[in-house]
């Protein structure tokens, strides 16, 4: 069952590894810890704080995910800013949601869950200034890389794989990229996976290099601290 698993994963990004990773809630994508997932398979969008062009780039982004994955879904939703409503808003300010410092960061997810893996909400902040705010592809390629942190993926190159050519590679660098690439989906459609387990944040022993195991040691019932929402600062930096 595991090698027919990891053959189909293998097919699925052309022959090689696959470089996905999953945001988990001991904030350890390289762990076996429980992955983040929205329960309900999809969460709203909400892009009101963005001026033109910037909304209809963020609508683009959310749309393609939508095009390319097979079971969650974005849609468009109204909320402001940083606030913890469910609704993923994406903004342009001067300081990421916790007013700290962007540092070398183009755009910053700040994601909240709660024990058991479910996303309470996350907001996207773009860095105001930054030369993205004159390169539309650009602008929306690191919307559709930001908006993959909220659906529940975490950086490829994480866990000391390349992550070359994939849309999740932290730093922005290589090609431009105009849709989610085979290993980004490959890594979403695990996180959402089908049949009425779909939903539940469960990965497919052998479909992830994280993969959640039988008997790991984070798979113990959570600490009740940690039943609270904990905060995930996940950035994004400029390449060369
Ligand atoms: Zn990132």
């Amino acid at each position: 069952m595991i090698q027919r698993l990891l053959l189909t994963a293998a097919l699925l990004v052309g022959g090689t590894a696959h470089a996905y990773e999953l945001l988990r809630v001991n904030t350890d994508p390289c762990s076996n810890a429980q992955n983040l997932f929205w329960s309900a398979k999809s969460v709203s969008v909400s892009v009101l704080a963005l001026p033109a062009p910037y909304n209809g780039l963020a609508v683009e982004a959310w749309q393609r995910w939508n095009a390319s994955v097979s079971r969650f879904r974005f849609s468009a939703g109204n909320g402001p800013p940083c606030t913890r409503d469910g609704v993923a808003a994406i903004a342009i300010a001067d300081q990421p949601c916790d007013q700290s410092d962007f540092g070398d960061a183009l755009a910053i997810t700040r994601s909240t869950w709660n024990g058991d893996g479910s996303l309470v909400d996350a907001d996207v902040t773009f860095r105001s200034g930054t030369f993205l705010m004159d390169d539309d592809d650009r602008f929306r390629q690191v919307a559709m890389h930001e908006l993959g942190h909220v659906l529940g993926l975490a950086h490829s190159d994480a866990c000391g794989k390349s992550g070359a050519g994939t849309l999740m590679q932290a730093v922005l660098s290589g090609p431009l990229l105009l849709a989610p690439q085979p290993d980004d989906i490959a890594g979403a459609n695990a996180i959402y996976p089908s049949g009425s387990g779909g939903g539940d944040g469960s990965v497919p022993p052998g479909a992830n290099s994280c993969a959640i195991t039988p008997s790991g040691g984070d798979a113990v019932a959570p600490p009740l601290a940690a039943l609270l929402p904990l905060l995930l600062w996940r950035r994004l930096r400029r390449g060369n």
